[in-house]
């Protein structure tokens, strides 16, 4: 029996489509599943970034239906609502895979592992500059000062990371973005005032040097506060996660349509 699970935004557009999906998925015999290896999210990139923290395997295939904003993530727009079920039921998807970010977060007494889709963001709780010893390779790279950084995907360079000057990297590049946020540089003080990219396998290591400071960290727009972290290590996952395409929809198309088309 084939198994599908939906994750819908709370607004009743999205709503109303989710109804319609689950009656005619299973008046064909499908079942709405927990363990389902096709995931629909039904709303915005907000969404997406839901479904992908709630179900994500790397065998589960993601498909995003548009009624949100800016829907990045999503291959079909709100009016294509039937459109996308006949493909749903009637035909097999292509798989297209991007690239994760896996990041571990050392704190004294335990580490916390996540996957990230979009980014990862690293920032002093307060408004005091924020110290990182910055470490690539297990080498030291540079010392930071400022407001904190990003690492970004490549899915997730459209993102946050678009937001702070980073590029927009394609997904087949199996690599990591570091964006700084507001780096302190004068004659005292320097970074490489740049984002950078890493790619798989580059270890990149990040040490706060603000002891008895807690740190805000931001995973795809989830919020964790951590005190005593000793290290944040950061990644490109060997894992990748997976979109289900029943049609084309190349990545420069989607940055044209969402960037540049009015
Ligand atoms: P949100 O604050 O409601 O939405 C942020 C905006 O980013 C929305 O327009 C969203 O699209 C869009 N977006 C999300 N992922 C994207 C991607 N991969 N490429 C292009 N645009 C993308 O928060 P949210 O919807 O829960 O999304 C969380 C994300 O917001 C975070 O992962 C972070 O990247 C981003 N963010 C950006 C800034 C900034 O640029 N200054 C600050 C905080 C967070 P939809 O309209 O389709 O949801």
């Amino acid at each position: 029996m084939k198994q599908y699970q939906l994750v819908v935004r709370s607004d009743a557009f999205s709503q109303q489509i989710a109804k319609m999906y689950h009656q005619e998925l299973t008046a064909q015999g499908w079942q709405s599943s927990e363990q389902a290896k096709l995931v629909i999210a039904i709303g915005g990139d907000g969404t997406m970034l839901e479904a992908f923290h709630r179900y994500y395997q790397p065998d589960v295939a993601f498909v995003g239906l548009h009624t949100g904003r800016l829907g990045f993530y999503a291959d079909w727009d709100r009016g294509e609502a039937e459109d996308l079920l006949g493909h749903i039921l009637h035909s097999e998807p292509k798989i297209a895979e991007y690239p994760l970010i896996e990041i571990t977060f050392e704190l004294k007494d335990e580490k916390r592992h996540f996957y990230a889709l979009n980014e990862t963001i690293i920032k002093s709780k307060n408004l005091s500059t924020f110290v990182m010893e910055v470490w690539i390779n297990e080498k030291r790279f540079e010392s930071f000062r400022g407001d904190g950084m990003i690492l970004s995907t490549p899915s997730g360079s459209t993102a946050y990371n678009h937001s702070v000057g980073g590029a927009i990297l394609h997904p087949a590049f199996e690599a990591m973005q570091v964006a700084e946020l507001a780096a302190i540089n004068n004659r005292e003080f320097r970074t490489l005032n740049r984002p950078f990219i890493l790619p798989q396998p580059h270890l990149l290591d990040l040490y706060p040097q603000n002891p008895g400071r807690d740190i805000l960290v931001g995973i795809d727009g989830q919020e964790y506060s951590f005190s005593g972290l000793v290290c944040v290590r950061a990644k490109v996952a060997e894992a990748k996660v997976r979109f289900a395409r029943y049609r084309p929809f190349p990545f420069w198309q989607r940055v044209r349509e969402k960037f540049l088309d009015n």
